[in-house]
């Protein structure tokens, strides 16, 4: 094509000189200072992963109840031939109400994909690691959550399974009620005596049985493939609010994975790093020590079932004292995503500086079951 007015001449060689000192990494434009609906998202990810093709690749994980992609990219140069390289996890959670979660995993996303040998730490990170980010693991329920303000749409949580007849009320039985909360739907403390997770009209709804929505059965089998089985070593799930740093387990009061010293110890120490950005103050501990048992988690199951070592949900702010601050004003977005991303520096730092003389083994996950496999990291 030929460049006919030097103006336009001019323009394209800053294009390609800012694309040379920032090693060639782009990022399409997602504005992070509004809240974005799914369709942002999804091309945002696309269009990440279509960029940066030599280290960003787009991952689909699964479909949703109504068809939507379940959609993440993994950052990370590729493994050396006969190589496996750790991995790391970073998701904004699987309720439809929480978008600050969602908006900050894209920042995390950004950070990445811009600092990538232009920031010394992240180039070190993605030389090192395979990050693998999914900002929205329930677009459903995020795409009904933003149809209307009426605050029970707009405070939806679920997913938009379709309606269950065996929900109860106050004076009623029998009532139909849509939606499964993603998040208590792992076999995990699942119980059909769980009260009110077993109530199709609860908000906490945990489904007719473990793993009954496609949502969650696709992360499931994601963290069994043999893609990530074994090599993957952190795990950070955000969702919003109340400045909790969680440690596994909380389907049970008192109840603790064996590691669970070096799990709060890392997470005081990145809970410390964020205080000291803008003192936004997390508590750390389990969910069921600090607010009640919630059956059904996620994490929990993924803590359980697989050797993952560091395994955290994060409650982003605001703190507890403000009641149903699901949504924070949008220019809260990037300050929040900032003071996160420290935090998760450190917990980076912790699995690059654990796993530095440590070689992931070949997955051989196919055909045995989760209780059956070694988990390799203990080795460490
Ligand atoms: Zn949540």
């Amino acid at each position: 094509m030929f460049v006919r007015s030097p103006c336009l001449y001019l323009l394209v060689l800053l294009v390609i000189w800012t694309r040379d000192v920032n090693g060639g990494a782009r990022t399409p434009f997602f504005d992070l200072t509004v809240y974005n609906d799914w369709p942002q998202f999804e091309d945002y990810i696309k269009g990440v992963a279509h960029d940066n093709p030599s280290f960003v690749q787009l991952k689909t994980i699964g479909r949703t109840r109504e068809g939507r992609p379940l959609l993440g990219v993994r950052i990370g140069k590729p493994a050396l031939p006969g190589k496996r390289k750790i991995a790391v996890w970073l998701d904004g959670g699987n309720h439809a109400r929480e978008w600050p979660a969602f908006h900050v995993a894209v920042y995390f996303i950004e950070k990445l994909v811009n600092g990538y040998l232009s920031d010394d730490k992240i180039t070190k990170y993605v030389e090192t690691l395979d990050i693998y980010v999914f900002p929205v693991l329930n677009p459903d329920g995020f795409v009904y959550s933003r149809t209307s303000t009426r605050a029970m749409i707009r405070q939806w949580r679920k997913n938009r399974a379709p309606e269950n007849c065996t929900g109860t009320g106050p004076f009623q039985t029998d009532i139909c009620c849509e939606g499964v909360d993603l998040n208590r739907n792992y076999d995990i403390g699942f119980s059909h005596k769980n009260y009110p997770f077993n109530n199709p009209c609860s908000d906490e709804f945990q489904g007719p049985r473990p793993f009954s929505e496609p949502e969650t059965r696709a992360v499931r089998d994601f963290i069994m493939s043999s893609e990530i089985y074994g090599r993957l070593y952190a795990l950070v799930s955000m969702h919003t609010h109340g400045q909790l740093w969680i440690l596994p387990y909380n389907y049970q009061k008192r109840t603790y994975p064996q590691d669970i010293k070096d799990l709060e110890i890392l997470a005081n120490r990145a809970a410390d790093r964020v205080f000291a950005y803008r003192e936004t103050k997390y508590r750390v501990g389990t969910a069921a020590d600090m607010l009640g048992t919630a059956t059904g988690g996620a994490t929990d199951w993924i803590k359980k079932n697989t050797p993952t070592k560091y395994v955290y949900v994060l409650e982003l702010p605001p703190d507890m004292k403000t009641w149903f601050a699901f949504q924070v004003k949008p220019h809260w977005l990037i300050p929040i995503g900032k003071e996160t991303w420290l935090g998760i520096e450190v917990i980076f730092d912790q699995v690059v500086e654990e796993t530095k003389n440590f070689q992931p083994t070949e997955p051989t996950t196919n055909g045995t079951s989760a209780d059956s496999r070694s988990p390799r990291f203990r080795q460490l």
